[in-house]
């Protein structure tokens, strides 16, 4: 395929895979609400473009990194989306968005001929730096050997199946179990601070034994202990992923009792802190309740 490709929404996921790209020798159009952060990829060689038909109009696979489904939906089919433009022929979904969503995009794009294929991927900021993610596809199978060599610069690619919707199912499994890591580890760790442990010795005793998690092996050393809330994950987006979890798990007909006590912990971090801030906060809901601060002795 061609080694020109284009790719939008530049943000905390989107810039490190764009950049992984430009090194592997891609040429890239680029476009991004926000111009700052199109600007800042100028620099390293990306063309920026004004708008998002501008890159359905240069580049025949198109590559998006969005927020929230909504804003997929919008970037896709909206009245100024990829679906209008004349050069499109597949787009790469890198977003979580749900299988729901996954399948309508794929329908709609469909019916003008252009391929959607729901690749969401797993590892966060520092694995989309340095090309480690975990990259779900779903879609035709001879698409995803067609793409193998774009996204294997960003991680480790895996075959989840052929329709569409699949890869975003994996992804929110693999976002639940995050998520009610991220929580029972605050409240495990919480609950030993309230009775005299050292919260440090705690996650090297845990780390050391069955309790690990990536949770406590990399989010509670890196941004709890020592205060810092800055991971790179927005407390709205692990939101977003539980609340879609039980979405699907509706749609399903089955019922997760366990999701649905870590999509609650969630709703209050986002209610207290605020969405925008980093889903380390999530301690800070099980400190006030327990009357305790989870904080590194220095
Ligand atoms: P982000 O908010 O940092 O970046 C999103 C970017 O999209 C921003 O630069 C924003 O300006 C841009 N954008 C918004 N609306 C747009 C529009 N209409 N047209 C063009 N650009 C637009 O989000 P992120 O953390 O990079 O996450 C992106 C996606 O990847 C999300 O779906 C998220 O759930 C998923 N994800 C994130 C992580 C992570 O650790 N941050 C890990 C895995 C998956």
């Amino acid at each position: 395929m061609s080694k020109h490709v284009g790719f939008i929404g530049l943000g905390a996921m989107g810039t490190p895979m764009a950049e992984r790209l430009l090194k592997d020798g891609y040429t890239l159009t680029v476009f991004d609400v926000n111009p700052t952060v199109a600007q800042a990829l100028a620099q390293k060689g990306a063309q920026v473009v004004a708008s998002v038909q501008a890159v359905a109009d240069a580049v025949d696979t198109v590559l998006i990194s969005l927020p929230t489904p909504d804003i997929v939906k919008d970037v896709t089919t909206g009245d100024k989306g990829l679906i209008h433009g004349s050069k499109v022929k597949t787009v790469v979904d890198l977003s979580t968005t749900g299988a729901g969503m996954a399948q309508w995009v794929h329908a709609a794009l469909a019916a003008k001929g252009i391929e959607f294929v729901d690749s969401p991927v797993s590892g966060g900021r520092g694995g989309a730096i340095a090309g480690t993610l975990a990259v779900m596809v779903s879609g035709q199978h001879a698409t995803y050997e067609r793409l193998t060599p774009v996204l294997k610069n960003i991680g480790k690619m895996f075959f989840i199946g052929d329709k569409p919707g699949m890869a975003q199912t994996m992804k929110l499994a693999n976002n639940l179990l995050s998520a009610a890591a991220m929580a029972i580890t605050s409240e495990a760790v919480g609950m030993g601070v309230k009775a005299g442990l050292d919260p440090s010795i705690m996650i090297d005793v845990i780390n050391a034994g069955s309790g690990m998690s990536t949770a406590s092996r990399d989010k509670f050393p890196r941004a709890i202990l020592p205060r810092k809330f800055d991971y790179g994950f927005t407390t709205a987006l692990m939101y977003k992923d539980v609340r879609l979890c039980l979405e699907e798990s509706q749609a399903l007909g089955v019922s997760m009792p366990v999701a649905t006590a870590v999509r609650d912990i969630w709703k209050r971090t986002n209610d207290d802190f605020g969405g925008d801030k980093d889903f380390t906060n999530v301690i800070r809901v099980i400190e006030q309740s327990m009357g305790v601060e989870v904080k590194a002795k220095t």
